[in-house]
């Protein structure tokens, strides 16, 4: 009895642990061979045919802390209300640019 339910349980696991592994494995594998797929597919190495890729300066948020680096420890309540949220002068508070690679080819 124990033995049949202890079979079942593995079969279980085994199926669980696959499924988990190949959702886990599966992003990892898209950023290795993504861009020579894309490649061969046709589609922008840098974007994917995005067209845009996110900023690096604000993450893609489109908002950066002002003096966040410099306001890590408040000393008083003053300290937190000088720090709030402004647009990122990077990507002009859209959160992404157009791609380089293939944004000036707008026709195709
Ligand atoms: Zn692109
Ligand atoms: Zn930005």
């Amino acid at each position: 009895m124990f033995e049949h339910i202890t079979t079942v349980e593995l079969a279980g696991y085994g199926v669980g642990t696959l499924l988990l592994c190949a959702t886990i494995s599966a992003p990892k594998i898209d950023s290795i061979i993504s861009a020579s797929q894309r490649s061969s597919l046709g589609m922008c190495k840098r974007c994917g045919d995005l067209k845009m890729i996110a900023c690096s300066g604000c993450k893609g948020l489109g908002l950066i802390k002002e003096g966040g680096a410099f306001n890590i420890i408040p000393v008083d309540n003053i300290s937190w209300s000088k720090m709030r949220s402004i647009g990122c002068t990077k990507c002009k508070s859209k959160g992404r640019f157009s791609c380089p690679e293939c944004s000036n080819l707008a026709q195709y």
